[in-house]
Formats: C-alpha cells, sequence, structure tokens
C-alpha cells in the first residue's frame, strides 16, 4: 500500500499474522472470433517450495479455468503481459515433473514491451535485478514466439496494449473496445479496488507519480465511456464498473469472485 498507513487498509484488507493480505492474480481472457488473447499468466507452478510457502502460493487455476470453458493451453492465440514480475509472466512456463520447463501455452505469440525486457535481462540496480531474477527462467522456453512490441499496439482489432509507466518502467494495460462497450485490465497500476484512490500505490512502483497520473486518466475516461474496469490483484472483485460521487470514484455492477475460489484460498492460506 505505499505510504498509505496500515491503520487505514487493514481493515478491508486484514493481514495475516506473517503480515500478508490476500491476493488474487487475475488474468483476463478475451475471445473474438477464432482469437483468444491472455492478459498476464499469474505465478504458474515453477516457484520452489520455499518460495510458496513464503507467497503461500496455491497452484492456480488458469489451466482448469481454461479447462471448464472447454479450451487447452494450445487454443490461446495471444498473451500480452502487463509486464515481466514473477507474480504475471511466471505462468508463461509450466514446470514438467521431470523438473523442464515449457512454454505453458505452445502456440501464442507473446507480447511484451521491448523496454521491459532490456530491464528484465540485466541491471546495474540491485533492486531492479531482484525484482526480475526469475526472468531469464521464464523468457527462454518462450524465446521463439516472443514478440517484443515498442509502445502502445494493437494485438487483434478491438484489443490495444498500451503503456502506462508507473509500476515499472514500460508497464502496460489492455484496453478492449466493441462498438457500444469496452474494458480496460488495468493490472499493477490499479492493483485492487483500494488502489481506484488516488494516493493509494504501492510500494512496489518505480514511479508512483506517472502510476497516479495514468490510472486517473484511465478511470476519468473509465467512469465518462462506462467501461469496465478489472484489477491485477483484488481478492474479491473480478470486474466493475467505476462511477463518481461527490468527487470520490465508487465501484458498481461489481462480478465477485467465485465461490469455488474461496474455498481453494483458505485451503491455501491453512497449507501455508
Ligand atoms: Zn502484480
Amino acid at each position: 500500500m505505499g505510504v498509505v498507513p496500515r491503520e487505514l487498509w487493514k481493515k478491508e484488507h486484514p493481514p495475516d499474522d506473517k503480515n500478508r493480505i490476500r491476493l488474487n492474480l487475475t488474468c483476463p481472457l478475451i475471445m473474438k472470433g477464432r482469437e483468444a488473447v491472455l492478459v498476464d499468466t499469474g505465478i504458474g507452478n515453477r516457484l520452489r517450495d520455499v518460495e510458496r510457502k513464503i507467497f503461500g502460493h496455491e497452484d492456480g487455476w488458469l489451466l482448469d479455468g481454461l479447462s471448464a470453458l472447454g479450451m487447452e493451453p494450445g487454443d490461446i492465440t495471444h498473451v500480452v503481459l502487463s509486464h515481466l514480475h514473477f507474480d504475471h509472466c511466471g505462468g508463461v512456463v509450466r514446470r514438467r515433473p521431470s523438473d523442464g520447463l515449457v512454454a505453458a501455452f505452445p502456440r501464442a505469440r507473446y507480447f511484451v514491451q521491448r523496454g521491459e525486457i532490456e530491464v528484465a535481462s540485466g541491471s546495474s540496480n540491485e533492486r531492479m535485478r531482484a525484482a526480475y531474477r526469475h526472468a531469464a527462467e521464464c523468457l527462454q522456453p518462450i524465446a521463439p514466439l516472443l514478440e517484443p512490441i515498442a509502445g502502445d499496439t494493437t494485438v487483434i482489432p478491438g484489443v490495444q496494449a498500451l503503456v502506462t509507466g508507473g509500476h515499472t518502467v514500460d508497464h502496460q494495460v489492455v484496453l478492449v473496445q466493441e462498438a457500444h462497450d469496452a474494458f480496460v485490465h488495468l493490472a499493477d497500476i490499479v492493483p485492487t479496488r483500494s488502489h481506484i484512490r488516488g494516493p493509494w500505490n504501492q510500494a512496489y512502483d518505480l514511479d508512483p507519480l506517472t502510476t497516479m497520473e495514468r490510472k486517473a486518466h484511465y478511470l476519468e475516461r473509465a467512469v465518462a465511456q462506462r467501461w469496465w474496469i478489472s484489477f491485477a490483484h483484488d481478492d474479491q472483485i473480478f470486474t466493475a464498473h467505476v462511477g463518481k460521487e461527490g468527487g470520490k470514484l465508487t465501484l458498481s455492477d461489481t462480478v465477485g469472485v467465485p465461490r469455488e475460489y474461496e474455498v481453494n484460498r483458505r485451503r491455501a492460506s491453512q497449507d501455508a
């Protein structure tokens, strides 16, 4: 929560005895004709036991979610990564029982900002090196499928990757526009429902002032044009409309996280 004191967020996001809060790893799937565009991939199954314990991470439901739709990983045609932190790109690979890592979506084209790949590939800064220490392991198996992009890019007609910066230098969000409806996944510039408020930003942000400026821009457009918005990490809300009441942003028409996820989540926190 960055500079926001714990007293202000602990009710809405109750921390456990290790001072961790519950977060989802939301990965929207955009289906249009024969195209299936996945936005971000979660942590995946590549973490070692020690790391899994630190984060209290259970195996994700991304592949289960796909099979519930009657889809296989090979049906994903595009993967757009908002940025290359491990909780967004870890799922681009799948650890096999033999311990090898393979591309999780073997027929997809992977869209990542070129600048993000460059930073992830090597930085003289200690914090940056730590933030991307997993990147080589994730990017190597998908190298032939990787399409570095530079700046705002149309992924398929009606689906755009738009650079915001802020969280990372080349962080991007995904905007889907149809004739009368639109949806924007704000990824890590608005990671939870609490972060629609200006000063509520992540301690992880490289440049919180840019995050504030960019999220204000997108949230204003979302209010004016009644876009659906979604967040990378909210534990309760998948998507909602955003409006303004007395100068304050409010959420409505919320689509909540389904109950079976609650069950999984309780199990995960007990294991941890
Ligand atoms: Zn994140």
